[in-house]
């Protein structure tokens, strides 16, 4: 939807600010610092920027003036709409229901569309994946997006499978550890599956930041590509939340084919007994949610089922349980691990604190990801867990470098900093799945 279609959504604000808090279920519990006080602020961007127009609550104001013409574009608007990681946690607090990141996505969009050219970072972003040899945001030769799979050129393109894997431009060319668990999980499950060598980027990096005529064309080649398959999967959480979620609304069509992200394949899997976990391990670990696979998954069931609702009311509560059997599903594969222990965050699941790098952020704000990164790892290490597990390729690499820069001020500094997560591991599910299997 564009901002002109969302305005009696985002004139259901009532500036009431309940969506800069993220809440917990345990109030009393201690640590990390004096904040623990059954709620905290939860925008990464207001956090780290400490003003109003950086929430979400001021961006519905400033959409507000904007559709009313009190608000002009310029490319300082465009920098403070964009400092914001498309989280979703201002969302899920949200209590009338306003779909705040798509509000800030179109707000993004309308701002370029009215001649602001977007910020230089994703403008970059933007021209390489719209080059028909690259089609990926990192510039990368496009017949070098199946490199990763070496010998195993088998998988590629294969003609009568019904199950693809969509590997994604971080997996295919940045983090090429991520696919090859993927891949390896799968063989070792005996999954008949395909790789196709014309995959394009799923369009997350350019649709978060307002360059909307180039995601609707990699949506097309790739609604095109994949349209014959029943079921495709993926690694990557962006790629994941942006076929599930966005493709069917700026398409106009429902997906022809089913997805899973491979943390719910796996849970599926677990469900028909048909997941063989080999070892153990004998950690204490807490769970990161990654926005895109997990809350905003768990927000579009809950919307979804609202949207065909005759009684609201009553459907409600049975929306608000189908969300949060989502939020299990990690949950319950991490369950499934002999030897782990489990410990929660003190804003986890719905309320999760972002790892700071969706959105854009990480390309353009690297100061506000780091901040958010540090922030969370600051809430992980208060766990006394001595990993940090996620599933995604955004948040794997934020946190890393969150926990080098706490290294680098304990050298310089001599400062012990494993109260703020020195110390911790991030560990990839699928990584441990795979050694496990
Ligand atoms: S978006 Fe919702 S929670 Fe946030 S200020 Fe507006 S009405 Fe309140
Ligand atoms: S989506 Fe996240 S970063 Fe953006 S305003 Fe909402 S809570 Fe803040």
């Amino acid at each position: 939807m564009n901002l002109e279609e969302l305005r009696r959504i985002n004139a259901r604000c009532i500036h009431c600010r309940a969506c800069q808090y993220a809440y917990s279920d345990e109030p009393d519990r201690e640590g990390m610092d004096e904040t623990y006080t059954g709620m905290m602020q939860g925008c990464p961007a207001g956090l780290y920027y400490g003003w109003e127009g950086y929430f979400n609550s001021g961006k519905q104001w400033m959409a507000r003036a904007f559709l009313n013409g009190e608000l002009e574009a310029s490319k300082e608007f465009l920098e403070v709409v964009e400092a914001c990681t498309t989280c979703g946690m201002c969302e899920t607090q949200c209590p009338n229901y306003i779909d705040t990141v798509h509000v800030t996505e179109a707000l993004r969009a309308a701002i370029i569309e009215a001649g602001v050219e977007p910020l230089s970072k994703h403008k970059g972003m933007g021209d390489r994946v719209a080059i028909e040899d690259m089609r990926n945001p990192y510039g990368e030769p496009r017949e070098e997006r199946i490199k990763w799979l070496g010998e195993n050129k088998d998988v590629v393109d294969k003609p009568d499978t019904k199950i693809a894997y969509y590997v994604g431009c971080t997996a295919a060319y940045r983090q090429q550890q991520i696919s090859e668990h993927t891949f390896s999980i799968l063989k070792k499950l005996g999954v008949d599956f395909t790789v196709l060598s014309d995959e394009v980027c799923c369009g997350s990096p350019i649709l978060r930041t307002g360059q909307r005529d180039g995601f609707k064309v990699v949506m097309k080649k790739n609604l095109e590509l994949f349209k014959d398959f029943d079921l495709v999967l993926f690694s990557c959480a962006g790629c994941y939340k942006t076929f599930r979620n966005d493709y069917p609304e700026h398409s106009g069509e429902p997906l022809p084919f089913k997805v899973r992200h491979a943390v719910e394949y796996a849970y599926d899997l677990i469900q028909e007994g048909k997941l063989p976990i080999k070892g153990s391990y004998n950690k204490k670990v807490t769970w990161h949610d990654p926005c895109h696979s997990i809350r905003h998954v768990g927000i579009a069931i809950e919307k979804e089922i609202l949207s065909k609702s005759k009684n609201w009311l009553h459907d409600s509560r049975a929306a608000d349980k189908a969300k949060q059997e989502h939020y299990e599903l990690p949950r319950i594969v991490l369950s499934h691990i002999p030897g782990l222990e489990q410990v929660e965050m003190y804003r986890n699941r719905g309320d999760s604190f972002c790892c700071g790098a969706g959105g854009g952020v990480k390309a353009q704000f690297p100061d506000m990801a780091l901040f958010a990164s540090k922030e969370r790892l600051k809430e992980a290490a208060a766990t006394g867990a001595e990993v940090l597990m996620t599933s995604c390729p955004f948040c794997v690499t934020n946190f890393n470098d969150g926990i080098n820069a706490l290294k680098k001020e304990e050298e310089e500094t001599g400062k012990d900093l494993s109260d703020q997560g020195s110390k911790l591991v991030v560990v990839e599910l699928l990584e441990l799945l795979d050694e496990l299997m």
